[in-house]
C-alpha cells in the first residue's frame, strides 16, 4: 500500500512515518498542504494520511481538493475535542479521522481498514445511543425506533454540536460560530430555526434527549432529556 502523510509537525510526521513502514506501507511524506495536493493528485498512492492544522492551507481545504479530482483514501488526524473538526472533516470527503495523540498501532489498524473498504460509504460506524436515538456520526444519519431522520447537512452538524456538549448552556452566537462558521451573515434566529427543524423530527419521549431552550440565551442538550 503507497501512503502519503500531509503533516507539518516532524515528530508527528516521525511517528507515522515508521509505523507505516513497519507494517509493510510505502510511504512519503509532504509538510505543507500545497506539496500534499500536488504530490496527491499526481497520483499513485491509496491513502493520504492527512493533518487537519497545517500552515499554508486548511486541512479541511487539502481534503476537498484530493477529493474533487481522485478516489484515493483519506484518513484525517484531529485533535481531541474538536468535534466540529471532524465534522468539517468528514463533510470534505475524508473517510475517517483519528484523534491525536493516537497510538501507532491503531493508525495503522485503520489505514489497513480503509484500504479494504470498498467504497466511501460502507463505513463500520458506531453509533451514539441516547434513548430511542442512535446517532450515526460517519453515515451521518439518526435512527429512531428503526426509522431513518432525514437530517440536512446543517441539521446534523448542529445535532452533533448538541451532542458533544451535553448539560452546557450553548449561546445562539456559540452554535453560530460553531455550525455555521464564522462568514456567515445571516441573523441568529436561524438557530431557532434549526432547533425546530431537529424538534420536529426527532420525537423527544420521556427517556429521549431534549433539546431545552434556555430563555433569553439559547439551548442546552440534555442527553437523557427531562422526566
Ligand atoms: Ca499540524
Amino acid at each position: 500500500m503507497r501512503v502519503l502523510v500531509v503533516e507539518d509537525d516532524a515528530g508527528v510526521a516521525r511517528v507515522v512515518d515508521y509505523a507505516c513502514r513497519r507494517a509493510g506501507f510505502q510511504v512519503k511524506v509532504e509538510p505543507t498542504g500545497r506539496g500534499g495536493i500536488a504530490e496527491a493528485l499526481g497520483g499513485g498512492y491509496d491513502l493520504v494520511i492527512l493533518d487537519l492544522g497545517l500552515p499554508d492551507i486548511d486541512g479541511v481545504d487539502v481534503c476537498r481538493a484530493i477529493r474533487a479530482v481522485t478516489d484515493v483514501r483519506v484518513l484525517m488526524l484531529t485533535a481531541r475535542d474538536a468535534v466540529e473538526d471532524r465534522v468539517r472533516g468528514l463533510d470534505a470527503g475524508a473517510d475517517d479521522y483519528v484523534v491525536k495523540p493516537f497510538a501507532a498501532d491503531e493508525l495503522v489498524a485503520r489505514a489497513r481498514a480503509l484500504s479494504r473498504r470498498p467504497g466511501y460509504l460502507s463505513h463500520p460506524d458506531q453509533p451514539i445511543i441516547l434513548g430511542k436515538w442512535n446517532i450515526f456520526p460517519l453515515r451521518r444519519e439518526v435512527v429512531v425506533d428503526g426509522d431513518v431522520k432525514a437530517l440536512t447537512p446543517r441539521e446534523f452538524d448542529l445535532l452533533l454540536y448538541l451532542v458533544h456538549n451535553p448539560g452546557l448552556t450553548l449561546t445562539r452566537d456559540m452554535i453560530l460560530d460553531r455550525v455555521w462558521g464564522w462568514g456567515f451573515g445571516g441573523g441568529s434566529n436561524v438557530v431557532d430555526v434549526y432547533v425546530g427543524y431537529l424538534r420536529q423530527k426527532l420525537p423527544s419521549t420521556p427517556g429521549d434527549p431534549q433539546i431545552v431552550t434556555v430563555r433569553g440565551v439559547g439551548y442546552a442538550f440534555k442527553p437523557q432529556g427531562s422526566p
